[in-house]
């Protein structure tokens, strides 16, 4: 009985939310687009939700609302962090974002997460995170998109960091998971890129392969307090030397490394004057817009890819074609290239 009176509550929870959603996406793209400029954040929320959608109706609505405001996006400073699980993203976010707040920013938090798709649980975004801060008023965390693709979770955060920037957020923080391919996603839709590491273990043993150092503009050694302290700053000297070692970039920047500790909130603020730093550095010779620029005509022809590729996939001809190819190719008849040459003869 009880049962049977949960899933009647639970239906009329879905079909409310469900008119909720509809009478949104009836809405005027002008008048979504008006209210996300003035801060709504329920709207913006709401936007975003249509963003990550994968109905083709909400895709066509959240296209046009991002559209509509790319005149007001572009502005803010878009920073990723990544880390393994346990260096202590969360608290050292919470942290950075109020101490940014502090100095009259806006703080958006987003996430990329590449687990949601093979474990179907998400490393990041199930425990009760960045407390106080998704509690500000001058904040908006919001828990990680689901997707079964990195290509597709990174296109939904990109324009959800849009949706952000256009409501007002200027800096907009990017959160992954140093496990994989999720940290060359989020450095591509980034300015700066920040990697959170631990003293005392061996790179290995942090699952941080030298690519992904690599990558990192600023490099933080976490939990940097109590008997930590001493290692940490050792571990800052080591890796300071071995960022040295890198081969320089094109920007003139030297990665430069820190220590901290979120849980404190000690050394905090030294990472926000390097990220300052490095907007300054960036800004004065240009790459931050070139950087920009660049990330703009990747986003471009990923999209142009995965359309020729989609096209190419729907049609019959090639369907056909597609098949024959691969049955000669297995009779040893053709070679893969000859075949390919045949399918678009
Ligand atoms: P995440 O998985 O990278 O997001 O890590 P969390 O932020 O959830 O932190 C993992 C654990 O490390 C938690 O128990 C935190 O309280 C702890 N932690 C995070 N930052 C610090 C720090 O600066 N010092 C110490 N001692 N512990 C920390």
């Amino acid at each position: 009985m009880s049962t049977d009176r949960e899933k009647l509550r639970q239906k009329a929870i879905e079909a409310a939310l469900r008119k909720g959603h509809d009478s949104f996406v009836r809405k005027p793209t002008s008048e979504i687009a008006e209210a996300i400029r003035k801060g709504d954040r329920t709207t913006l929320s709401r936007a975003i939700t249509l963003v990550e959608s994968s109905r083709e109706s909400d895709q066509k609505k959240a296209e046009s609302i991002v559209n509509a405001l790319l005149p007001q996006t572009g502005k803010s400073i878009r920073l990723g962090i990544t880390g393994v699980p346990g260096v202590g993203k969360s608290t050292f976010i919470e942290s950075f974002g109020l101490h940014c707040i502090s100095h009259g920013h806006k703080v958006a938090v987003l996430a990329v997460d590449p687990s949601s798709s093979v474990s179907k649980g998400s490393i990041l975004g199930d425990k009760t995170r960045m407390n106080e801060l998704s509690r500000h008023e001058q904040a908006y965390v919001r828990p990680s998109a689901a997707g079964n693709n990195l290509g597709g979770v990174a296109r939904k955060t990109r324009e959800a960091m849009l949706l952000c920037e256009a409501a007002g957020y200027d800096y907009v923080i990017v959160e992954t998971v140093g496990v994989g391919q999720s940290e060359t996603t989020v450095r591509d839709m980034v300015d700066c890129f920040l990697l959170l590491m631990l003293s005392g273990a061996g790179d290995e043993l942090q699952g941080i392969k030298r690519g992904v150092m690599e990558m990192a503009d600023i490099l933080v050694i976490n939990k940097a307090d109590g008997d930590n302290l001493l290692k940490a700053k050792r571990a800052r000297a080591e890796y300071a030397r071995a960022l040295h070692l890198f081969p320089p970039r094109k920007s003139g920047w030297i990665p430069e490394s820190t220590h901290c500790s979120a849980l404190q909130q000690e050394g905090v603020d030294d990472v926000f004057d390097l990220v300052e730093k490095f907007e300054r550095h960036h800004k004065l010779n240009g790459f931050w817009e070139e950087n920009r620029t660049s990330q703009l005509m990747n986003w471009f022809e990923e999209a142009l890819k995965s359309a020729v590729m989609d096209r190419f996939y729907a049609e019959e001809k090639y369907q056909i074609r597609l098949a024959e190819a691969k049955e000669k190719i297995m009779q040893q008849q053709l070679s893969p290239f000859a075949a390919v040459r045949e399918i678009f003869r």
